[in-house]
């Protein structure tokens, strides 16, 4: 799958990174929110290939972008740039932004991820370059505090408006509050596992192809 970007070169790109093992309403609906929050017309999906700091996925990597399809459909707020997972291996969100970075070095970039990755931010590869190639936008999650990095220079960067962070390529981040809905991909694989139904969690069309191609039963 190639690049589903916005296509004008001066439009800000928010992108929701994540594994979608399987994508679900709590990440729809913060993609929603952050888009309105930012001033954006579209949020990307940018599906992991493999996690570098988690369990091995679920489901495969086709299964998830094909999940993602079913989600998206032809919702023009959303769009799906599967190059994570073309380029195999395991995943660093720094290489990914660095080699957008270099296609498009004036367009703001906005790496949108929940409260619960932003608290292990500094596990990720390379994560004190990531405001040197994008800004970083915080999604409000129930029952995760926000916690940032205790580095000075990275506190320094922090800004009180979404929106600002469209007005420039890299450099800031900011917490974006979304509708608070506990939802996890892995409570969805739970209830699968356990026979229990997730319908409501998810889009039916979503629980339809896991429920076709018996993903997560255990
Ligand atoms: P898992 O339970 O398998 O860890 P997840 O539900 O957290 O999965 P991911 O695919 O890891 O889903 O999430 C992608 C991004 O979306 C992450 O940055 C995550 O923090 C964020 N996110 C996921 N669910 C929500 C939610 N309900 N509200 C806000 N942000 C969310």
């Amino acid at each position: 799958m190639g690049s589903a970007l916005p296509p004008n070169d001066a439009e800000p790109i928010a992108l929701l990174g994540g594994s979608f093992d399987p994508i679900h309403h709590g990440h729809l609906r913060a993609a929603l929110d952050a888009a309105t929050a930012l001033g954006v017309r579209q949020v990307t999906l940018l599906p992991a290939n493999v996690p570098a700091l988690r369990d091995p996925l679920s489901a495969s990597a086709e299964q998830r972008l094909a999940m993602l399809k079913l989600a998206v459909g032809d919702d023009p707020l959303l769009a799906i740039d599967g190059c994570e997972i073309a380029r195999s291996g395991a995943t660093y969100t720094a290489k990914t932004l660095r080699g957008m970075r270099q296609r498009w070095p004036d367009r703001p970039i906005i790496f949108l991820l929940g409260a619960d990755a932003f608290s292990r931010l500094t596990q990720w590869q390379d994560w004190q370059s990531l405001l040197s190639l994008a800004h970083l936008g915080v999604l409000t999650r129930p029952g995760q505090a926000l916690c940032a990095p205790a580095d000075a220079h990275f506190m320094a960067q922090r800004c009180d408006a979404p929106a600002l962070l469209t007005t420039r390529p890299q450099g800031n981040w900011c917490s974006i509050t979304v509708t608070p809905l506990a939802i996890s991909a892995t409570a969805i694989r739970s209830l699968i596992a356990e026979r229990l139904s997730p319908r409501f969690l998810l889009p039916d069309t979503v629980l339809d192809y896991i429920n076709r191609h018996g993903i997560y039963r255990r």
